[in-house]
C-alpha cells in the first residue's frame, strides 16, 4: 500500500527532489528504501532521509484531510 503511495507521492515533488529520486535509481527504489526507511529508520542518504520525512508529513495530511483518516492510517502502517 505504501508503495503505490510512494509513486503517487513522487508526482508530487519538486525538481530537485524528483532529481534526487532520480539519482537514487528511480521510482522502484525510492518506493522501497521509503518502506524500508519506514520499518527501521534508515535512510540511504541525507537527501533520501529529508525527502522520507517530507513523505511521512505529506501523508500525516492527506490523513488528517479525510474525514476516514485513521483507516487510511492503519492501512498504511
Ligand atoms: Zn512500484
Amino acid at each position: 500500500m505504501v508503495h503505490e503511495i510512494a509513486h503517487v507521492f513522487e508526482g508530487d515533488l519538486t525538481a530537485a527532489e524528483q532529481k534526487v529520486v532520480k539519482d537514487f535509481g528511480g521510482s522502484e527504489p525510492f518506493a522501497r528504501g521509503f518502506e524500508k526507511y519506514l520499518r527501521d529508520g534508515k535512510a540511504p542518504t541525507p537527501e533520501l532521509k529529508n525527502l522520507f520525512d517530507k513523505f511521512k508529513e505529506w501523508l500525516a495530511n492527506i490523513s488528517n484531510a479525510s474525514s476516514s483518516s485513521s483507516s487510511l492510517t492503519n492501512t498504511i502502517f
